[in-house]
């Protein structure tokens, strides 16, 4: 998973970097690890790429330096293989491109090859592919060309140094994009509509799964390519897309309520005293798990320093690291009471474990119910979403009450998968549910 986001300025008077660099802020929950910028300035394209956040990673200098009215940037979960950034790749044969992309893209090494390029990564692979394509002169026959080999599940955006910038979402529409403006001054597209918000952009639509924007001084056209069958993330509505972006036409937040309603009604706790979230994704869960059954609901937890998704964490010792600092319990709130702790998911439980021994032994709760608003996790997913080996995954090995004893709960429930597609409001066919059932869309791989 990564987060793209392209600004196509309608005047050379436009510094695109400073407005790239805050929607990237914006789209820094989904990678963290590094960042890349790209501008077009009439005659050259300018990248830069960085590890680190958004905001650690590009200073005022650094954006100075990119100078440029068309830009598009990327934050990313991890560096490609190899690399310790994930500089916006850039490739000239002849055509000269800059490509940021989100998604799985590995079809596209091989199909390089065949072409004679000596590509080590999926998005350079991209790169040099839609660069050669591009000398025909006809992008939307470019784009085609290069996206059968995709498994439609790769989304991107690319700048040319003739001026272009073409966004493209994958035919199976996995991950979100979204296109907007602001007024006549610039056209803009992102992984998530939150990222239009912070720049003031409006936003306008999704872009359908097969749906091609191209940008150019005189015009915007679009054209669908490729047969679009939706499968749109499931996960997205559950924990990767920030509750204030709409993706494919639902707001997450709204999706969220629900979930936390859903979830209630499936397994309410009668006795308890209060609800507490975890801070933040599960926090529109518990609010209407709350209401719904007249709890109160109490601020369980703070938040230290920068948020962590410590789910994604790469190692065990940073996990812990990475619980202790992302959740200090707040023990007014649990002591004495029987609590139902609401979280967004349970990848290996290791956190859960944590943090129902330290509400308990530490600080005194009587009761930890737990409640969880995403189905169970029992594989992997083959469109570039992190997710631990299965060995890994507790939900494939034990059941819902072997769960709740290892972690130590009282009880424990999953939200149910029907209540997930409910909750969404899309119809089960047009969904990707492959991390909860095993079962994937399209060409993904299967484990
Ligand atoms: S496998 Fe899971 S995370 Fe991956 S695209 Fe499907 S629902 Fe989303």
């Amino acid at each position: 998973m990564a987060g793209i986001i392209g600004l196509y300025g309608y005047d050379p008077v436009w510094k695109m970097a400073r407005f790239i660099y805050y929607g990237l802020m914006a789209l820094q929950h989904r990678g963290q690890e590094s960042c890349g910028i790209s501008v077009y300035d009439g005659e050259r394209i300018l990248c830069d790429g960085r590890a680190g956040m958004v905001d650690q990673a590009f200073g005022e200098a650094e954006l100075e330096a990119l100078r440029g009215w068309i830009g598009i940037g990327q934050v990313d979960p991890e560096p490609p293989k190899g690399r310790i950034v994930s500089k916006p790749f850039f490739a000239k044969c002849p055509i000269g491109v800059s490509l940021v992309c989100d998604g799985s893209a590995a079809g596209a090494v091989e199909a390089a090859r065949e072409r004679g390029f000596a590509a080590e990564d999926p998005q350079g692979a991209l790169a040099a592919l839609l660069s050669k394509e591009l000398a025909d002169g006809d992008p939307f026959g470019a784009v085609e060309r290069i996206t059968g080999r995709l498994g439609g599940a790769c989304n991107f955006i690319a700048l040319t140094e003739r001026g272009e910038m073409i966004a493209y979402r994958g035919e199976l529409g996995i991950k979100p994009m979204v296109v907007g403006n602001f007024g006549f001054d610039y056209g803009a597209i992102a992984s998530e509509s939150c990222a239009l918000d912070v720049i003031g952009a409006e936003l306008k639509a999704d872009l359908s799964p097969g749906e091609v924007y191209l940008f150019t001084p005189w015009s915007i056209e679009r054209r669908r390519i490729g047969e679009a069958d939706p499968k749109y993330c499931a996960f997205e509505y559950v924990y990767l897309a920030r509750p204030d972006s709409i993706i494919n036409g639902k707001s997450v937040y709204e999706v969220r309520r629900r979930i936390g309603e859903r979830l209630a009604l499936e397994s309410d706790v009668r006795d308890a005293d209060s609800v507490l979230a975890v801070p933040e994704t599960a926090i529109p869960f518990a609010l209407s798990f709350a209401n719904f059954t007249k709890k109160p609901i109490e601020m369980g937890f703070v938040q230290t320093g920068r948020r962590v998704r410590s789910a994604i964490r790469p190692t065990q010792f940073e996990r812990l690291v990475g619980v202790q600092l992302k959740l200090n319990p707040i023990r007014a709130a649990m002591a004495g009471r029987r609590v139902i702790l609401v979280d967004d998911s349970v990848v290996r439980g290791t956190t859960t474990k944590n943090t129902v021994k330290i509400m308990r032994n530490r600080m005194g709760a009587k009761e930890v119910h737990v409640r969880i608003g995403s189905p169970r996790i029992i594989s992997q997913c083959p469109f570039g979403m992190e997710v631990p080996d299965k060995d890994e995954l507790i939900a494939a090995h034990l059941n819902e009450e072997e769960v709740g004893k290892v972690v130590e709960a009282d009880t424990f429930h999953w939200l149910s998968l029907e209540g997930l597609v409910e909750a969404i409001g899309l119809p089960r066919e047009s969904l990707c549910l492959g991390c909860f059932t095993g079962e994937y869309p399209g060409r993904g791989d299967r484990n």
